[in-house]
């Protein structure tokens, strides 16, 4: 069942996603050659409770962190630890935040120092990607127009769009329905209602869309270890169109 929300459930949301927002600007300012995961993950967690809310993914289904740091071929999910980023690598840093009851749930992919050309359209292509997904939300249109315009536009640019894992509905719980694949067909799927709100993030592979887990359960790498990108915005369905919850701005339409 999709959750429709009130107008005052999505001022709590739009809450939570800028404190989401202002945490995650904090952890990729201290992005850089010898940072660890697990040191970008404990200024995320400080911020998180300093803006008043609690950390979305710290033991959701076990996780052990407060936020998932995906380092070159790891897709999504990866935990923080003792590895240390080096210049011309890229990481995902994934966060959500939960504040009067409420979550905000937003993601980026940054480069560690200097990347090669290559990679950093990699991580253009899939920033554009997450606007133009956006961009196709309207009230009583259908979640495949979503889909497909993120689709559309990853392939074009020569790049494959991750299968196995999705966007999703978001609100008192971190993942509510519906599921929001980053393919589909224009004009099929979940009519959009004024109040859903979603959580958009498209995976872009550089190479191969398969995926692989790691033993740890938790970590999806791409099958043939070319990088991959993930953005992500929370973003409700309103009256025109789109508001993005999770955009650190003084104007949150887009
Ligand atoms: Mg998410």
């Amino acid at each position: 069942m999709i959750m429709v929300k009130t107008a005052t459930d999505l001022a709590a949301m739009r809450r939570a996603g800028q404190a989401a927002a202002q945490a995650l600007q904090m952890v990729v300012a201290a992005v850089r050659p010898g940072a660890t995961t697990a040191q970008l993950d404990r200024i995320a967690e400080a911020r998180i409770r300093e803006l008043g809310g609690e950390p979305s993914f710290l033991g959701y289904r076990g996780f052990p962190a407060s936020i998932c740091t995906s380092v070159n071929d790891e897709v999504v999910h990866g935990i923080p630890g003792p590895r240390r980023l080096v210049e011309g690598e890229i990481i995902s840093l994934d966060l959500g935040v939960v504040l009067d009851g409420f979550h905000g749930d937003l993601a980026v992919t940054v480069p560690v120092g200097r990347v090669s050309p290559a990679v950093a359209r990699l991580l253009r292509v899939t920033a554009e990607a997450l606007e133009i997904g956006i961009r196709a939300i309207r009230p009583e249109g259908r979640l495949g127009d979503v889909g497909a315009a993120i689709q559309r536009y990853v392939e074009q640019h020569g790049f494959s769009v991750v299968r196995e894992f999705a966007g999703h509905g978001i609100g008192r719980k971190l993942h509510e329905d519906p599921q929001i694949p980053n393919f589909g067909s224009p004009g099929n799927g979940v009519v959009l209602r004024r109040g859903m709100t979603l959580a958009i993030e498209p995976m872009v592979n550089m190479g191969t869309s398969e995926v692989v887990m790691e033993a740890d359960g938790w970590t999806v790498r791409t099958r043939d270890h070319k990088p991959s990108a993930h953005f992500e915005h929370t973003v409700a369905v309103g009256d025109d169109g789109p508001i993005v919850l999770t955009r650190l701005s003084p104007d949150e339409s887009v």
